[in-house]
């Protein structure tokens, strides 16, 4: 980026509730249903009918506010905003404007550079979704409004993001408190978190915001920072050429790694937003709120810090087991059987993530039980097996979650621990390399390294390595004395 300009960001966040029917109806929310088999008269907006509030909505909206220090507002208002298109038969979106249920809350965000910022929160608001257009079966446009009147929260933070890589940062966070709290899949290419952008770029220094723009369509993290990029660096080469930003809406195209020009932004006034006069407000006393509060899970942070005072573990190691949830679960789940955690966390960290990322599956899907890893660490730490051949055994456990134990015993894997029989074995090595062992005397350590790998090689790496190393070594040196 150029240096003597600065990005100003602001990030309006759209999350999926998961609750099991819509906002206003009982029609169900399941994704992937044949088309237009999840709708009743209510979210297809006929006549008359009249929306009621789903209660778990405002609990799970509430939840956010609560875990983004958010005021929860004691009452709150929806309203309609109109505007027409196929995909919303009533011709307006249930939504809130002037009086949403959550306001002035803030996330931190730690930064890959060490550092930590602070996102404030503007406002968190309910309202439903639309339906959806298919414009790529054929030469016509279908409709499926499954979608229409699934419950959504909106998170709108302050402009106080300055950069593509903070943008990701504050999804990664919105993601992982999301998923935490239970209240949302953030499924981002399913399209159960969604993110818009409002983009814009001043000479460093100056206080008058310039001219945003809007950039829509980025389904992953990557996506976020790419899509901000380019459109940084778009309006800044615009700037640098004497040029003007026009207010508009881009649409990123991940495949073109390029964002285009979708309409002229409306201003906000167009929608004509008016209280929905068939939805009374919402009002949440203290005594809801407070039994909101009781039901809240724990939190990443306070997972993140847990693990790092009870477990010892490095900060890197507590922020990687707490990605998500299901990673914070199994690790401790896996701590029921050992309290070797530090190795745990390798563990977990190295193999077994790379094994989840590899097959894109869900940690809670990964095929060895937390208790079977766990035995898998204390056979390493007791000196029955080395790590090596712990290596060896992991993918056999990951064949049919096999006990640790069992292969070991079947396999004859324990770690040979006798000094009797592993002496034999460096005293029949020796014998054998005559010529290295006289390399090692005249002053070539390195082969030393050459003698392990063959006392290895006949004991099929059963030999504890710590032992082989001080006999070998004591050997080799009462030869140098002779
Ligand atoms: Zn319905």
């Amino acid at each position: 980026m150029n240096s003597d300009f600065e990005a100003v960001i602001g990030l309006e966040v759209h999350a999926q509730l998961l609750t099991d029917t819509k906002i206003f109806c009982g029609c169900s929310t399941q994704f992937g249903n044949p088309p237009n088999t999840n709708v009743c008269p209510v979210c297809l907006g006929h006549p008359g009918v009249l929306p009621v509030l789903n209660k778990k909505v405002v609990e799970y909206s509430v939840l956010m506010g609560l875990a983004t220090d958010c005021t929860i507002n004691e009452e709150s208002i929806f309203a309609r905003k109109n505007y027409f298109y196929p995909d919303l038969p009533k011709g307006y979106q249930i939504s809130q404007f002037e009086k949403p249920i959550c306001e002035h809350g803030f996330v931190n965000l730690e930064l890959d550079n060490g550092k930590t910022k602070k996102v404030r929160i503007k406002r968190i608001h309910m309202e439903e979704d639309a339906g959806k257009s298919i414009h790529d079966q054929g030469d016509t446009t279908l409709i499926d409004l499954n979608r229409t009147g699934v419950p959504l929260i909106e998170i709108v933070s302050e402009p106080d993001i300055n950069s593509p890589e903070e943008a990701s940062a504050y999804m990664k966070k919105l993601h992982q408190l999301v998923t935490f709290l239970g209240i949302c899949d953030g499924n981002m290419e399913q399209g159960s978190l969604r993110c818009d952008a409002n983009i814009s770029v001043r000479k460093k220094g100056a206080s008058k915001l310039g001219t945003r723009t809007e950039v829509k369509n980025m389904n992953s993290f990557r996506n976020v920072e790419r899509a901000i990029k380019f459109e940084i660096e778009r309006q800044i080469d615009i700037l640098e050429d004497g040029g003007e930003i026009i207010q508009q809406t881009l649409l990123w195209n991940a495949d073109l790694g390029k964002a285009a020009p979708m309409r002229g932004k409306e201003e906000a006034h167009d929608y004509r937003y008016f209280p929905d006069p068939d939805l009374v407000p919402v009002i949440i006393p203290d005594d809801w709120k407070t039994d909101i509060k009781n039901k809240m899970p724990e939190l990443p942070e306070s997972i993140k810090h847990r693990f790092i005072n009870e477990y010892g573990l490095p900060v890197y190691d507590a922020e990687v087991l707490t990605t998500n949830k299901e990673t914070a679960k199994y690790f401790e789940e896996v701590l029921q059987e050992t309290n070797e955690y530090k190795l745990v966390s390798n563990w977990v960290m190295g193999e077994i993530l790379a094994y989840v990322n590899d097959k894109k599956i869900n940690i809670s899907d990964f095929p060895v039980s937390p208790v079977n890893l766990g035995k898998l660490i204390n056979l390493i730490k007791s000196g029955k097996i080395s790590g090596k051949i712990a290596k060896k055994i992991f993918p056999l456990m990951l064949e049919n979650n096999e006990d640790p134990i069992k292969i070991v015993e079947e396999k004859k894997l324990l770690q040979i621990t006798d000094n009797t029989e592993i002496e034999n074995v460096i005293d029949k090595v020796l014998k054998e390399n005559k010529n290295q062992v006289e390399q090692y005397l005249s002053g070539k350590e390195k082969v030393f390294g050459f003698l392990v790998g063959q006392i290895m090689r006949i004991t099929k790496g059963k030999a504890n390595p710590k032992i082989v190393n001080n006999i070998l070594m004591k050997k080799l040196s009462a030869l140098k004395n002779k």
